[in-house]
């Protein structure tokens, strides 16, 4: 599963590294070199004009420094190097790194956007000792965006609930997911979006796990619900199909454990399905 490597450790102020890992993006997109999937070295941060002052302090990944940072012009690239799309890099690159560059992903995209403050205008600067911008004129502090998102599969005997969701980028069924409202609790959005999208009451909420899904900031919290009572009803500008998977039924294809909603429906698939 996408996840931040156990041998890494955050860092809030840079560090000296002739050659750090560098993470660099341009409209959500990894530069790499071509084939090898290798993230650039120093000399071709220089090279492109990927400044200091456009990099920020990752962490630390097995002792080596880590930093992130983004190019607002694309920049021509020499020979060999390209642009990636994160999705595209599942499978091939390296796992550690593909999960940390999900993290690199959505600090970059942090520093992009709080330059300036949201509440006068001013410029920001990096607050010590925590991952903060703080308005040099009047002190708003501007910390990371992470936008929770709730995922839960409704099991009903030994069938479970799975949809096709409209806005998907994959067209493929998985369990109900939906972002939370201000002010919300996890088990709040459940029942509500479940209601929303579904028709159906829940109960018996259990935690499953949670992930980190830089697509651009989210924090998927998955559980499980047991069904309790109602016809399926789809919101149709929501969800294209929506229907129960039992033993008897095809499923829907394996797919690389990349996502805890993959993982959540293989813990839940009939043997041989
Ligand atoms: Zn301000």
């Amino acid at each position: 599963m996408l996840q931040t490597p156990a041998s890494f450790t955050p860092l809030f102020a840079p560090h000296s590294d002739p050659e750090p890992l560098s993470f660099l993006f341009h409209q959500g997109r990894l530069l790499v070199r071509e084939g090898s999937l290798a993230l650039p070295d120093a000399a071709l941060l220089g090279q492109i004009g990927a400044a200091p002052d456009c990099l920020q302090p990752l962490g630390l990944l097995d002792g080596r420094y880590c930093q992130t940072g983004w190019l607002d012009a694309e920049p021509a690239l020499p020979p060999g190097y390209g642009w990636r799309g994160l999705r595209s890099l599942f499978g091939e690159m390296d796992e550690q790194l593909v999960g940390l560059a999900g993290r690199a992903a959505q600090v970059a995209e942090w520093a992009r956007t709080h330059r300036f403050c949201g509440a006068c205008g001013s410029g920001t600067v990096l607050a010590a000792g925590e991952r903060c911008f703080k308005c040099v004129n009047c002190g708003h502090m501007a910390y990371p965006r992470i936008s929770p998102a709730m995922m839960v599969l409704i099991r009903k005997g030994d069938s479970v609930l799975l949809a096709m969701h409209l806005a998907s980028p994959v067209k493929r069924f998985v369990p109900l997911a939906g972002f939370l409202e201000a002010g919300e609790s996890v088990e709040e959005a459940i029942h509500r979006e479940v209601y929303e999208e579904v028709g159906l009451r829940v109960q018996n909420l259990r935690y499953f796990a949670s992930q980190s899904w830089p697509f651009p900031h989210s924090l998927m919290l998955a559980f499980t619900a047991d069904y309790l009572d109602g016809e399926i009803r789809v919101d149709q500008t929501e969800i294209a199909e929506a229907r129960w998977f039992g033993p008897d039924d095809a499923w829907p294809e394996r797919v690389p454990q990349m996502s805890v909603s993959s993982v959540l429906v293989d813990a839940h698939r009939p043997p041989g399905r």
